[in-house]
């Protein structure tokens, strides 16, 4: 192939010493790193990157802010259609291989985590037959019709529909963006499995791209712990804590949050997973509140799984704050040998930090606490390694004594 014909979209060249990054593999380069680039680029374009003297470095969607492109690709990419095809069947078989694309347990997983595969600004979840499609890029929007011919060949008679959810994350970028289906349209059902469990999820209208994928094997992991336990799942959205716990044998169940409609999801769910009929109530209320006036001992498996405290580094400082105060309210009431789950989602607050918080709260309580399990997000929610910048959900299990 002619070089003319490999190297087909406009050009931005880097200063050699801000190119090693992207030897690296590090899917942004910051605006800071451009030397030249041709002139009427606009946000989302497609654009090939090279280094001062020439040399091919990689293709990715032009943006204006701070980072100036989002990589996509290491090689040159002449047909996109193409490369949509051999990059979703790549994500698809890697999610086979770590046994979730062919599980008869589970049937709901993330086929694409942006950065960590290899997308940035791209998610796809897949919903037992309907993959939920969410741009957080003008570039990836741009690519949805093409994201969805792809999905279809790559799954063939097991896609049913694509829906885009693209509006919210795309707001104050793309005003114009709206959800809706781009094949197929809304199934009777829409439930999945997972863990062997069942849940409604609602992606025309439920949180991010409808359920919380990510919290999959810290949920199967608390199925474990919860036989005979009164169980609080605060922040519980659709519920999945709770039904977890409900298969897992609970003596109680009780879930919260301040969203009616979340609420509404958490009883079914739960009630579709409850065969022994435990006993469950749903608070609507603010989780700060509630903390603040439980009766002591009530509870002894606490859940916490807020939204995301900080949105970036000039909030991490007040998030730390609230995480100390939310965990300090728990463990201070929690009944003797309680466990408490609890988490965070905010990129911005790493490990250690969010531990630091959750150890400053301990010792305002005064009480004995043992640190049994760190947890993560799953495999199909996978970080590149030269990308730590994808790594935000963390969580601990606490033994209170
Ligand atoms: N644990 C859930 C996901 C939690 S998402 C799961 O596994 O599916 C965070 C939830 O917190 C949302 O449902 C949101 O409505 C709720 N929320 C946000 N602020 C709140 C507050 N101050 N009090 C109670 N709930 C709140």
């Amino acid at each position: 192939m002619m070089e003319s014909e490999m190297f087909r979209w406009p050009r931005i060249v880097l200063y050699d010493r801000k190119a090693q990054a992207l030897g690296r593999r590090h899917p942004w380069v910051f605006s800071g790193a451009v030397r030249e680039s041709e002139v009427g680029l606009c946000e989302g374009d497609i654009v090939d990157v090279f280094s001062e003297t020439g040399q091919y470095l990689a293709t990715g969607h032009y943006g204006e802010g701070s980072i100036a492109v989002r990589i996509f690709s290491f090689e040159p990419v002449v047909d996109l259609r193409v490369m949509w095809e051999e990059r979703l069947s790549e994500a698809f078989q890697f999610r086979r291989l770590i046994g979730l694309a062919v599980s008869p347990e589970t049937n709901a997983y993330r086929l694409v985590n942006a950065e960590g595969d290899g997308l940035p600004g791209l998610v796809i979840d897949w919903y037992g037959g309907t993959a939920v499609f969410q741009a957080h890029s003008v570039g990836m929007y741009q690519e949805r019709a093409r994201v969805a011919e792809a999905l279809r060949k790559v799954f063939g008679s097991a896609l049913r529909a694509v829906f885009d959810r693209s509006a919210s994350t795309l707001h104050g970028k793309l005003e114009k963006a709206r959800d809706g289906y781009l094949l197929g349209n809304a199934p009777d059902g829409p439930f999945i499995r997972e863990n062997g469990l069942k849940f409604r999820v609602d992606w025309e209208a439920g949180q991010k791209t409808g359920f919380f994928l990510d919290q999959r094997d810290n949920r199967a992991l608390l199925r474990r712990y919860a036989r005979d336990r009164e169980v609080l799942n605060v922040f519980c959205y659709s519920g999945g804590f709770t039904a977890y716990a409900a298969a897992g044998g609970a003596r109680s169940l009780s879930s919260l949050d301040s969203s009616e409609s979340a609420l509404r999801l958490a009883r079914e769910n739960v009630a579709m997973n409850n065969p022994e009929g435990i006993p469950h109530l749903v608070f609507q209320e603010d989780a700060f509140k509630f903390l603040g006036g439980m009766q002591e001992g009530a509870y002894d498996l606490i859940v916490l799984d807020p939204p995301a405290f900080s949105k970036g580094p000039s909030s991490r400082h007040s998030a730390v704050q609230a995480y100390r105060r939310l965990n300090q309210l728990a463990i201070r009431r929690i009944r003797k040998n309680g466990l408490i789950f609890t988490f965070s989602c905010s990129q911005s607050v790493g490990l250690e930090l969010f531990s630091g918080a959750v150890t400053a709260a301990a010792i305002e309580t005064g009480r004995s606490i043992r640190v049994l399990h760190e947890l993560s997000h799953p495999p199909d929610h996978p970080v590149s390694i030269y990308h730590a910048e994808g790594r935000y959900l963390k969580g601990l299990v606490l033994h209170v004594r």
